[in-house]
């Protein structure tokens, strides 16, 4: 064995045994004859081979090797490897977004008349996907209060096959018990999944409490800095191909650029996402200090009824944070209106601080008995806190909280 061969599996011995941080900058790399140190891109649509029955072999997957990127890209894997280290999962794929990562796992793992009960509060979008495109090809879907663990029970049916959530939720940092609902999902046969985007794998790792398959939107968190939109999927090497499947013929995958900036993204996950917890818990302590504010919701506070649980599931309490302002969705849009470091974006998991008006924006969907039961009130504000100086993020929620 060449001495090259030889240090590169040593290596690999190493990386199984390493922590998270090590795996967030070394798990998956792939290093070419130049000898880069920083991680390749291939932005190749296909790939040669030596000779006619080399391409055999390939197409016959005799040969694992390199087809075409929709396929598999060297980049592509490089991150799918190092999430999957990092979430403590066996394989991982990525997709061109979280929502295909959604649509993925659906389309591979569930058919027509198997039955989804899923968190009331999910990302918006990821209820549209249930109701206005599977419903149509036969998925059934009941919507449950995350935190009520009796509902979930209620609503297993005979044909119910995954149980889908997400934790903490959005905007009001409800906790979800991972450890209960997974032994739900294995007491009847379901696939537990759960959507760890607003924690990520620095602060969470859902497949430690039992759940099957952890999804990201790589748009969020892991990228962190606002540049791609990307996703994927975690979870046992069974599971991951038959997602794999269905991308390959279906074609949502992740595009090799994105998932080098998420690589790049996951090196410094660690560090930013304990930023953003200690700016965001500082926030919150402060805004609950507020004559003004009426009410703050962030599972870091004592005020608020998940934080034992997510001590216990969490290394923190996330970037993401809401509050109700003292008045009425006017005073809302005006304190929105004032601040002027927050950018006022519906997108979160950014360096940038970003505000938003849950109420007419990420829930405007919503009939006004969803917002009622979701608790998203007109003078409700979240806000995704970045990673600005403490200071002068409190000096702009002042500018907010003048205008009200
Ligand atoms: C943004 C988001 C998604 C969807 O991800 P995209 O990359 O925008 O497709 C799914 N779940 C959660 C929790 C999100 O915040």
């Amino acid at each position: 064995m060449s001495d090259k061969l030889e240090k590169e599996q040593r290596l690999q011995a190493i990386l199984a045994e390493a922590q998270l941080d090590t795996l967030a900058i070394r798990a998956g790399q792939i290093r070419t004859a130049e000898g880069e140190n920083a991680e390749p891109i291939f932005p190749t649509s296909s790939y040669v081979f030596e000779n006619a029955a080399e391409a055999a072999a390939r197409f016959s997957g005799e040969d694992v090797g390199n087809v075409y990127s929709r396929y598999t890209n060297p980049t592509v894997r490089n991150f799918e490897q190092r999430i999957a280290a990092l979430e403590g999962g066996e394989a991982a794929v990525g997709t061109s977004s979280g929502m295909a990562a959604i649509l993925s796992t659906c389309m591979s793992l569930l058919k027509a008349g198997d039955h989804v009960v899923c968190s009331r509060n999910v990302f918006g979008t990821t209820t549209n996907l249930f109701l206005k495109y599977l419903c149509k090809f036969g998925l059934e879907v009941t919507f449950v209060d995350l935190v009520k663990l009796d509902d979930w029970k209620e609503a297993i049916q005979p044909n119910t096959k995954m149980l889908f959530c997400e934790t903490p939720s959005n905007p009001i940092c409800e906790v979800a018990d991972l450890t209960a609902l997974s032994a739900l999902a294995k007491a009847n046969n379901c696939l537990f999944v759960v959507d760890n985007c607003f924690c990520t794998p620095a602060l969470q790792k859902p497949l430690e409490f039992g759940a099957d398959l952890v999804i990201h939107s790589a748009t969020k968190y892991l990228d962190g800095q606002g540049r791609c939109v990307g996703g994927a999927v975690v979870g046992c090497k069974e599971h991951i191909d038959e997602i794999v499947g269905f991308l390959r013929t279906c074609g949502p995958t992740m595009s090799p650029f994105n998932a080098w900036v998420f690589l790049k993204g996951l090196e410094t996950l660690r560090l930013r996402m304990d930023a953003h917890c200690s700016n965001a818990l500082q926030l919150a302590l402060w805004l609950e200090q507020r004559e003004q504010i009426e009410q703050v919701f962030y599972a870091g506070l004592d005020s608020h009824p998940g934080k034992a649980l997510a001590t216990k599931q969490q290394r923190g309490y996330g970037g993401v944070l809401s509050f109700r302002v003292k008045g009425d969705r006017a005073a809302a849009w005006r304190f929105i209106d004032a601040t002027c470091i927050c950018s006022l974006t519906a997108n979160l998991g950014d360096v940038k601080t970003t505000i938003v008006h849950p109420a007419t924006t990420t829930h405007g969907r919503l009939t006004d008995e969803q917002r009622a039961e979701a608790n998203i009130t007109d003078n409700l504000i979240r806000v995704a806190v970045g990673l600005e100086d403490i200071e002068d993020l409190k000096a702009d929620m002042l500018r907010g909280i003048a205008a009200l």
